[in-house]
């Protein structure tokens, strides 16, 4: 059975996309069958994965209002080798869409129940909003994936997506936890990240992932040839990093 993950956070820019396109890649070069969910209508886990969102015919859109199947939306990304439900500007009309639909919040769970065999990980990346497609991504999933940088307003921050994850534990999905946060683009000569880490592992303990991703300019450079950090340049500090983040993955999945 796939065992399946949000990867959220509210705010734009915190490498959400870029830990869920690597997690892709490391997980499936590790050998487990992994499907990407690009939840954002920016496209950038789409773009990312080598996936053209501009040569779609039908993209995850089509899926949740009901206008295609799993099969008829899902790609394979050529660099990454694992599956990916593309999305692109057409998936901003769903918001909208979606509110008018039955069962409008399980839309993305009842459209993946159909693979739970396929695949052993399913990542969704979100958009940075709670919006309906977030809700979308978190009653699909067993679990919350948060990437954060430690910043001096990084915890403030979270307590609304950690009260969102709460609401929606106790109205829409009882399975839903935090699986843990990960600290990214991590800068360990700046004084006040080491602060704001130490504060998150004092304050989260084993809820924060041991991995680290530290700022990495391969990573950054990776999206504009279509690959994921992992494949683009396996050797380089970010790569081995989102690598030891899926050993790490994969070690906890066993205990949960
Ligand atoms: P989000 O999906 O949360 O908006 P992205 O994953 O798109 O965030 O990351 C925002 C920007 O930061 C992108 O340009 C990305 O390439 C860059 N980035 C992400 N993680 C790192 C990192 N570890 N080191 C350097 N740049 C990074
Ligand atoms: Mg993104």
């Amino acid at each position: 059975m796939a065992r399946i993950f949000c990867v959220a956070n509210q705010k734009g820019g915190v490498g959400k996309t870029t830990t869920c396109v690597n997690l892709a890649a490391a997980l499936q070069q590790a050998g487990q069958r992994t499907l990407l969910v690009d939840l954002d209508p920016q496209g950038n886990a789409t773009m990312g994965s080598g996936v053209d969102k501009r040569a779609l015919a039908r993209t995850v859109y089509h899926l949740l209002v009901g206008l295609a199947g799993l099969d008829e939306v899902s790609a394979t990304s050529p660099s990454g080798g694992y599956d990916v439900l593309p999305a692109n500007r057409d998936l901003a009309g769903a918001e909208v869409e979606l509110v008018d639909l039955a069962r409008r919040e399980h839309r993305l769970k009842d459209a993946l129940a159909a693979s739970a065999t396929q695949y052993d990980f399913v990542l969704i990346d979100c958009p940075p909003s709670l919006s309906m497609l977030t809700l979308n991504g978190l009653c699909a999933a067993e679990g919350v994936i948060i990437p954060m940088q430690c910043e001096y307003y990084a915890l403030e921050g979270l307590s609304d997506l950690v009260n969102t994850i709460k609401k929606v534990h106790a109205n829409l999905n009882r399975d839903l936890k935090i699986i843990g946060l990960l600290r990214v683009m991590f800068d360990p000569r700046m004084t006040l990240q080491q602060q704001v880490s130490a504060q998150l592992e004092s304050h989260f303990g084993d809820k924060v992932f041991r991995a680290i991703v530290p700022r990495n300019v391969r990573l950054a450079e990776a999206p504009s040839h279509g690959m994921p950090g992992v494949v683009f340049d396996k050797s380089a500090k970010g790569a081995q990093a989102y690598m030891a983040f899926a050993e790490e993955m994969i070690g906890r999945m066993k205990k949960l």
